[in-house]
């Protein structure tokens, strides 16, 4: 669910494919060149593919999927004349240095995952080379690998259909903003909501540097000279957050309107704004927002939200509000028993935070608090009664041994079968 890297992505000068110095624009002429193995003709767009047609009828059913999400965003009718090209890159053994290898292998955000050129009639996402993969493997790159393909797919939509409804180009804070803000939205079946909960990277740049926001605004479009210095993972997130700030205050009219209002502000009224957006961001409190998610009425509500308790884990442990966000998956459990986020944040954090009766409270909760509270002692350090918790274990159907994957990687050995004696 959140594990998502966040799509990086160029969005490009009008130059594609015209601008032959440097590699970014030999890459960019490259991949206008590319021909696809595979066309699919949907009615939604075209999906141009390296792959045959069993495997690209994959990758199209998400394409297809967020096509649809995002042209619904922007009231755009589904007229099939976008083409989504699915590049190849090579994955090597190891990664090399060429920045799209390194996303593609989920070292960090300072390559490229993709590209909607101004103008285009398509876009590009980059996709495991099938030469190098085996089926398996490309897969679940798809599937949320190391460069979530969706979540990279919808961003460089966002930039395309944005644009075709009527949005402006640049300036590019909020082309970036926006795609970004996009690419992190909650789906409600086929369709796309402002997320209920501030996304982490937005939550990251609660303090901003002084001369932040000036940054941003002089952020150069992307050219064939541009340097890793214009990939900073923060000028997207500080894009992201500036949107969602700007943007937020209007969701009600739309999200297309939304997005028109921010960008109709200038500069000068947007350095004006700058003291309202840091105090903005200095009282955002994702943890109250997790805490309203876990007391709704609605179940599924309450399942995103310990989704993202979990999630955000790195964030309490920075922030120190680690043992509150223990609270809430204990909470969490009177409430709607053991789930696989309450059970993996326990697991990987409770062991130093709860205390003696809290781990025997869970122990009480059937058979899978058994085999959590088994694990909790074990990372505690404290004798563990094995005779229990393999009844417990060998009592549980296979769909919650899965949610309890994180105790049992915690048990190791205990819970392997063992060879009969001879
Ligand atoms: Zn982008």
């Amino acid at each position: 669910m959140s594990r998502r890297l966040l799509t990086l992505a160029l969005l490009g000068s009008a130059c594609v494919g015209g601008c032959a110095d440097g590699r970014l624009g030999e890459q960019l002429g490259q991949d206008a060149a590319w021909e696809p193995v595979t066309v699919l003709a949907l009615p939604s767009c075209a999906v141009e593919s390296p792959y045959d047609a069993g495997l690209t009828e994959s990758w199209a059913a998400v394409v297809d999927a967020e096509v649809r999400r995002v042209a619904s965003l922007f009231a755009l009718p589904l007229d099939g004349s976008l083409r989504v090209r699915l590049v190849p890159v090579p994955v090597p053994a190891q990664a090399g240095d060429e920045p799209w290898r390194l996303l593609m292998h989920g070292v960090d955000k300072r390559g490229l995952a993709g590209y909607a050129p101004h103008g285009a009639d398509f876009v590009v996402v980059y996709v495991p080379d099938d030469r190098s993969l085996p089926d398996d493997r490309i897969l679940e790159f798809l599937l949320g690998g190391p460069v979530a393909t969706s979540s990279v797919v919808r961003h460089e939509l966002a930039h395309a259909l944005s644009q075709r409804a009527g949005l402006p180009a640049d300036p590019r804070w909020f082309q970036e903003g926006l795609a970004e803000c996009v690419e992190h939205m909650d789906e409600d079946s086929d369709r796309l909501v402002w997320p209920a909960i501030t996304p982490i990277e937005v939550v990251r740049q609660a303090d901003p540097a002084p001369g932040a926001l000036r940054a941003l605004l002089d952020w150069p479009e992307l050219t064939t000279g541009s340097g890793p210095e214009d990939l900073r993972p923060e000028l997207y997130d500080s894009a992201h957050a500036l949107f969602r700030f700007l943007a937020g205050p209007h969701v009600e009219a739309g999200f297309a309107e939304a997005a028109r209002r921010a960008a109709a502000l200038d500069r000068g009224q947007l350095l004006e704004l700058e003291g309202a957006w840091v105090s903005w961001l200095g009282a955002l409190d994702p943890l109250a927002e997790v805490a309203a998610g876990l007391a709704a009425p609605e179940a599924d509500t309450r399942d995103r939200a310990r989704w993202v308790l979990n999630g955000f884990s790195l964030l309490w442990k920075e922030r120190g509000q680690m043992r509150a966000a223990v609270t809430l998956a204990l909470d969490s459990i009177r409430r709607d028993g053991i789930t696989s986020p309450t059970a993996t944040m326990l697991a990987l954090f409770g062991p130093q935070l709860l205390s003696g009766d809290e781990v025997l409270a869970l122990e009480a909760q059937g058979d899978s608090g058994v085999v959590l509270a088994q694990a909790l002692r074990q990372a505690r350090g404290e004798a563990l009664d094995v005779e229990r918790l393999l009844r417990a274990w060998a009592a549980l159907p296979a769909p919650r041994r899965i949610e309890l994957s994180m105790p049992e990687y915690l048990l190791g050995e205990l819970l392997k079968p063992t060879d009969s004696p001879p």
